[in-house]
């Protein structure tokens, strides 16, 4: 069993924090906030704290790092059930202010999400589900953490994190929005002004009629007419090859 590469230190939990070990296989993830605004360094000192009985085994500071707190193999003391303790790899994510929906940074959540894809893939979890093998504190316990805004992104973590794995499962990003990587988005009414969806030409693209009837089979295109009443779906990179490989 390994532990995360992009952890960049380590800040070893005090032995009497966590259990040695593991009873069971691990099978899912579970997020928490720290609930202040620290340094990945800092929120490790807390559970080096003697008498402190409690752990994760990851965390990251509002700028981003990521420290390592126990190891993989052994069991962090975080989600207030033994249970959920013994099949989770816990990871703790500074706050970027303090209060109200409990916000996290740019930094953070970035690193959060190519974390929690790393220890997908070394641990075969496969592709992550809100609730199902991605999950979080107040499942677990009467606690408001991970807070409303964590709580809030789920589903984005999940749906980032599993293209960095190489899932793709057609999940749109959006209607009339930009198209990120990997995006999947729908125009209806483009971000052009003359009708057109206003995308560069590095995507797969393909005209809808009002009645839902592809107007030409999807290619590698951009900036396409939208169909009077109708729509264009737009695909980029791995969303792209779903389109390609889907609609017909
Ligand atoms: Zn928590």
């Amino acid at each position: 069993m390994s532990n995360s590469n992009l952890a960049t230190m380590k800040v070893p939990a005090y032995f009497g924090n966590y259990t040695k070990g593991r009873t069971t296989e691990i099978t899912e993830i579970t997020l928490h906030h720290v609930a202040a605004v620290v340094s990945a360094q800092r929120c490790g000192e807390e559970f080096q704290r003697v008498g402190r009985e409690g752990s994760s085994h990851y965390g990251i500071g509002n700028d981003g790092t990521i420290a390592l707190y126990v190891d993989e193999c052994d069991t962090a003391w975080a989600n207030s059930n033994w249970e959920a303790n013994c099949r989770s790899i816990s990871i703790e994510t500074s706050n970027s202010a303090t209060g109200g929906d409990w916000p996290v940074s740019g930094a953070a959540l970035n690193s959060l999400i190519r974390l929690c894809a790393d220890i997908a893939k070394r641990n075969n979890l496969g592709k992550l589900v809100k609730g199902k093998n991605l999950c979080w504190h107040s499942m677990y316990a009467a606690t408001t953490c991970p807070g409303n805004y964590l709580r809030s992104k789920i589903d984005y973590i999940a749906r980032e994190a599993n293209k960095l794995n190489g899932y793709y499962d057609g999940t749109l990003a959006g209607n009339d929005i930009p198209r990120g990587t990997d995006d999947l988005v729908l125009y209806f009414k483009g971000l052009s002004r003359n009708g057109r969806t206003g995308t560069n030409q590095w995507g797969y693209e393909v005209a809808i009629d009002k009645n839902g009837v592809a107007l030409e089979d999807p290619h590698y295109s951009g900036n396409t007419k939208i169909p009077a009443g109708g729509k264009v779906l737009s695909g980029h990179g791995k969303a792209g090859a779903w389109i390609k490989a889907n609609i017909k």
